[in-house]
């Protein structure tokens, strides 16, 4: 018996980001400037597709400035999947304006579109995706319905960084924006942190500005441009949501090791599958031809004929010393949602069911052989 609890997650971090934090701090400049600077061109050039990338202090913030650089206002309504984290609609009531939640599919937990086009109404002016878990929704069936119903796109990618979504990357393929969590717990970190891309260098424009108050010049360049750094002129009433350039110089080490920690979650899903097969749960989907899964979330669910349910499960896993998470509870069982536009469970009949049987397990990068062996014979003891 091992006495060290496994946390459902833990950043990666090396001395390379330690060392780069360190000597940022040590430059004399914290605050939005070369790193942030160079972070967003990395970022952009990763993602490809002629993006410009926009960095904020969290996905949150990110959500925000692109539901309001594409011009959602009050009254208008953004279709967004119940089965999410409260960012996504929250961002939306920012503005003044209503999530329609949507049901999600049975198998990947992403947006249900036939539910969506049941959902669309005059008002309707985007729809906003969450790539969940780092698997993508399908972009050929995704553009059908956002054209077909001229809807923007917003892509909640927190999760799906890099996650490839039919032969390119995700926030690759021209939506009107795409928003990326550098959350502690995410697929890569700034310990608070996020990025937004996009192909439209007006929606950029927009999003910078708002980004810092809505001053015409943000302070890295008033410090470097040939006119004086006293002047500025406030355009807009604007948000603070800049990122620092401590913050910025992890994010940088972390992009170059995206892909590595990307290998060793995709090798820790692959240890979970074949040995987790045998047992009354249902397993994770995975990625169709020509697509990826980041791995962010291994969520599987506990069948209805296992010895637990899923709440027990969860308990007998701590008693195994591994954490474990649910992700999500369904934006409609939350109380803000459920009765401010009157929800009940009968209207999202998948999630609802879902949501009773769910389970994430532990992983990330920096975990080791032993720990993966520890989850997996926890999961076998919690089940037995
Ligand atoms: C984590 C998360 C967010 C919010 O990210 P922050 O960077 O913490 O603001 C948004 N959407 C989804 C789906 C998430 O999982």
């Amino acid at each position: 018996m091992t006495s060290h609890f496994l946390p459902f997650a833990r950043p990666d971090i090396t001395e390379e980001e330690i060392s780069a934090v360190v000597e940022t701090m040590r430059s004399g400049w914290l605050t939005t400037g070369p790193n942030a600077a160079a972070f967003e061109k990395e970022f952009a050039a990763r993602v490809g597709g002629g993006v410009e990338a926009v960095v904020v202090n969290s996905a949150t913030s990110g959500l925000h400035l692109a539901y309001e650089a594409i011009g959602v206002k009050p009254g208008d309504e953004v279709l967004v999947p119940t089965w999410t984290f409260t960012s996504t609609a929250e961002a939306v009531r920012y503005l003044g304006a209503d999530p329609v939640l949507v049901d999600s599919l049975p198998d990947t937990l992403c947006i249900d579109l036939e539910d969506a086009a049941r959902k669309v109404t005059d008002k309707t002016v985007a729809i906003a995706p969450v790539h969940y878990s780092g698997l993508s929704v399908p972009n050929g069936q995704l553009t059908d319905f956002a054209e077909s119903h001229h809807l923007k796109v917003v892509e909640d990618a927190a999760h799906a960084f890099p996650t490839i979504n039919e032969g390119k990357l995700v926030g690759a393929w021209g939506h009107a924006a795409t928003v990326y969590s550098f959350y502690t717990t995410k697929t890569m970190t700034t310990g608070e942190g996020g990025m937004i891309v996009t192909p439209d260098a007006e929606v950029a424009k927009r999003m910078r500005v708002m980004r810092l108050h809505g001053i015409s010049r943000d302070v890295f360049d008033r410090y470097t441009s040939d006119k004086p750094s006293w002047q500025y002129e406030v355009v807009a009433p604007g948000y603070k949501y800049n990122l620092t350039d401590t913050a910025a110089a992890m994010g940088r080490v972390q992009l170059r090791r995206a892909d590595e920690m990307a290998a060793k979650r995709a090798n820790i899903a692959a240890a979970y599958d074949s040995a987790l097969s045998e047992l009354p749960v249902t397993l994770p989907t995975h990625a169709a031809e020509g697509s990826t899964h980041a791995w962010h979330i291994y969520s599987m669910s506990i069948n209805p004929d296992a010895p637990v349910t899923r709440n027990r499960f969860i308990e007998r896993m701590v008693e195994e010393h591994v954490g474990t998470s649910v992700h999500f509870i369904p934006l409609h069982l939350h109380p803000y949602w459920r009765d401010t536009y009157g929800y009940t469970e009968e209207m999202f009949p998948v999630a609802s069911e879902q949501f009773k049987r769910r389970v994430s397990l532990p992983i990330f990068s920096a975990m080791t052989e032993d720990d993966i062996d520890l989850v997996i014979a926890a999961v076998h003891e919690s089940l037995a």
